[in-house]
């Protein structure tokens, strides 16, 4: 039972492995793990636990046919050919719901510190420009009583209309191919469609998965279409909109600002415009990063791992009609 990891994961996760009688191979460079050596480090795998975003194509497939499972420590799975994945018999298992909590903060925290412009009026005092107090100067935008548009009200989105109903009474709009009865019910939430979403919201937050669908439709069209006082947040992938487009949409003022945790390439390079906009905060991809979270993705991963090493269906598998 040989396991890869290709990052240190926490303890709890490594025990469950060990305990089950894995032997395990940690790839625990510094840096993120070549696509030649992540086959190479599989050749004598029988599963591959997956953390980051290792790209999982057609031709890693057929290369790694041989492995028994592969278990990937995020929820989203756009890096992986899944079709291919089902060509080969091998199952696929993410890490769903732990993760909803501290990422819908994240989406709650960059909200906020746009609305109020929060790392800029750091950055001043880090400038020595703390200024005076002016009636008219460093005004933010109250999110109270305002409207927040969801695109993909799924698990991430609804906790994040929870946290926004609660706090400021926000109403609730959102689009995505199907409708979410369950948030209809609990919070009042109102499906649109996405044209309506863009231009009735006060502050867009993107929650959908990143795919051939979903792909920069935040563009120069989308945002001329929103309100130019909204803020548009995005902490699910950062290919859901197209950086160009968003920066010439805030350096227009054709919307008011932007939070992301996810950016379009990612590490966003220290030149980037973005960084020095006003209205704007950006984070390194932080969603799951708190230390509770990330104790139970390691755990639902190597649970996983364990179950198909056993032979039984893995409890998160997302291409389970592998199984059939
Ligand atoms: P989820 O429960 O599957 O929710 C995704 C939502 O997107 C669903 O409601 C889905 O509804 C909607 N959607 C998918 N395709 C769509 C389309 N073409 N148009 C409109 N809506 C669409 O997933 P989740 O657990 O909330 O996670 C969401 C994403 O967050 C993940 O895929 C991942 O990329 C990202 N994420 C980021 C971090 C981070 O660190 N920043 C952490 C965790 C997750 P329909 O199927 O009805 O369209």
């Amino acid at each position: 039972m040989n396991v890869l990891i290709t990052k240190k994961i926490p303890q709890k996760g490594i025990d469950i492995l060990e305990l089950a009688g894995c032997k395990l191979t940690i790839y625990s460079e510094n840096k993120p793990l070549p696509k030649d050596e992540l086959v190479r480090l599989c050749t004598y795998q029988d599963a591959l636990l997956s953390v980051g975003q290792n790209r999982l194509d057609s031709s890693f497939f057929e290369k790694c046919k041989h492995l028994k499972a592969i278990s990937l420590m995020s929820v989203g799975y756009d890096n992986v050919d899944i079709s291919a994945a089902t060509t080969h018999g091998i199952p696929i298992s993410n890490t769903p719901d732990v993760l909803s909590r501290a990422t819908s903060d994240i989406a709650f925290l960059l909200m906020l510190a746009v609305s109020r412009d929060a790392f800029n009026m750091h950055k001043k005092i880090e400038k020595d420009n703390w200024g005076f107090f002016e009636p008219t100067a460093n005004l933010g935008i109250e999110l109270y009583g305002k409207t927040l548009g969801i695109f993909g009200l799924g698990r991430i989105g609804l906790e994040l209309a929870q946290k926004a109903k609660a706090a400021y009474q926000m109403d609730i709009i959102y689009h995505n191919r199907t409708r979410n009865i369950e948030a209809e019910k609990q919070l009042h939430a109102k499906y649109v469609p996405f044209d309506q979403m863009l231009a009735q919201s006060d502050v867009i937050s993107v929650h959908a998965n990143l795919s051939s669908e979903t792909k920069e439709v935040f563009n120069s069209n989308a945002f001329g279409k929103m309100k130019s006082s909204a803020i548009f947040i995005n902490t699910a992938r950062g290919g859901v909109h197209n950086e160009n487009h968003l920066i010439s949409a805030i350096e227009n003022k054709t919307i008011w600002g932007a939070g992301l945790d996810v950016t379009n390439p990612e590490p966003m390079l220290k030149d980037n415009p973005l960084l020095n906009l006003p209205h704007v905060c950006v984070l390194p991809h932080i969603g799951s990063a708190t230390a509770e979270t990330r104790d139970k993705m390691a755990i639902i991963a190597a649970e996983n791992i364990v179950a198909a090493l056993k032979g039984e269906k893995m409890p998160q598998v997302i291409n389970a009609e592998v199984y059939d």
